[in-house]
């Protein structure tokens, strides 16, 4: 069965992600041992490595593998920096910026996300992790500030608090736009200017929260 994932692991890694242009070595290693089947529902482990979002408790979704290459390379880690992501969900993207050695903290508003994440992601050995159980919308401003945060849920418009936290060259990526489908965008603070690139379409779950989308 080991043997199977990880046969589909790479399948994925060659077809889905290399084979769609992501070039990030580290990302595509990274992704090639993370046990994306633990994150997902028991149901649903055969499809682990299918390159789709799936469903998690609380009704919102670990998103797409391609979808999480191409975050992580967005955010040009190098490894060591201080990254901040709202919305920890499944946990899989956040073991992801484990494996990119990056210092994390990351917030979940569900209280049965945050907690199933954290246990998860202590089990697989990802132990120096913080996790924070709240709105992460507002940041996380007695940590900043960041070298990147990172949104895994949409925003109607990118909360200028967060932007106040990054640091010199610091960079934001996450979905942007309307309910329905956002643009997921990049933006790179560089001597008081914030300069900001589209890199594809796409559709989130919302962000629920102070300055996210209304309860
Ligand atoms: N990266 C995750 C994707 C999670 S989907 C994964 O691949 O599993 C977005 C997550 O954001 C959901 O878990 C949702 O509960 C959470 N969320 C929604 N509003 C939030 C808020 N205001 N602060 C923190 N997390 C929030």
């Amino acid at each position: 069965m080991g043997q199977d994932r990880s046969a589909q692991r790479e399948l994925m890694v060659a077809q889905d992600l290399r084979g769609r242009g992501i070039r990030d070595d580290r990302v595509l290693d990274a992704m090639s041992v993370i046990p994306r089947h633990q994150f997902v529902l028991p149901e649903d482990r055969d499809n682990a490595y299918i390159d789709a979002p799936l469903p998690i408790p609380d009704d919102q979704t670990i998103s797409q593998p391609y979808i999480v290459a191409l975050m992580s390379e967005a955010l040009r880690l190098k490894g060591g920096e201080r990254v901040l992501e709202i919305g920890t969900g499944s946990g899989y993207q956040t073991a992801v910026l484990a494996e990119l050695q990056a210092q994390i903290w990351t917030m979940e508003s569900s209280t049965i996300l945050a907690r199933q994440s954290k246990r998860r992601l202590e089990r697989l050995g990802y132990d120096s992790i913080h996790f924070i159980q709240s709105d992460g919308t507002l940041g996380l401003p007695s940590q900043a500030p960041f070298d990147r945060i990172l949104a895994t849920g949409s925003l109607p418009e990118v909360p200028i608090e967060l932007l106040h936290q990054l640091a010199e060259g610091g960079v934001f990526v996450g979905p942007v736009g309307d309910w329905d489908g956002q643009q997921l965008v990049r933006i790179v603070y560089h001597t008081n200017q914030f300069e900001r690139e589209v890199l594809c379409h796409c559709r989130f779950v919302p962000l629920i929260g102070a300055q996210g989308w209304p309860y």
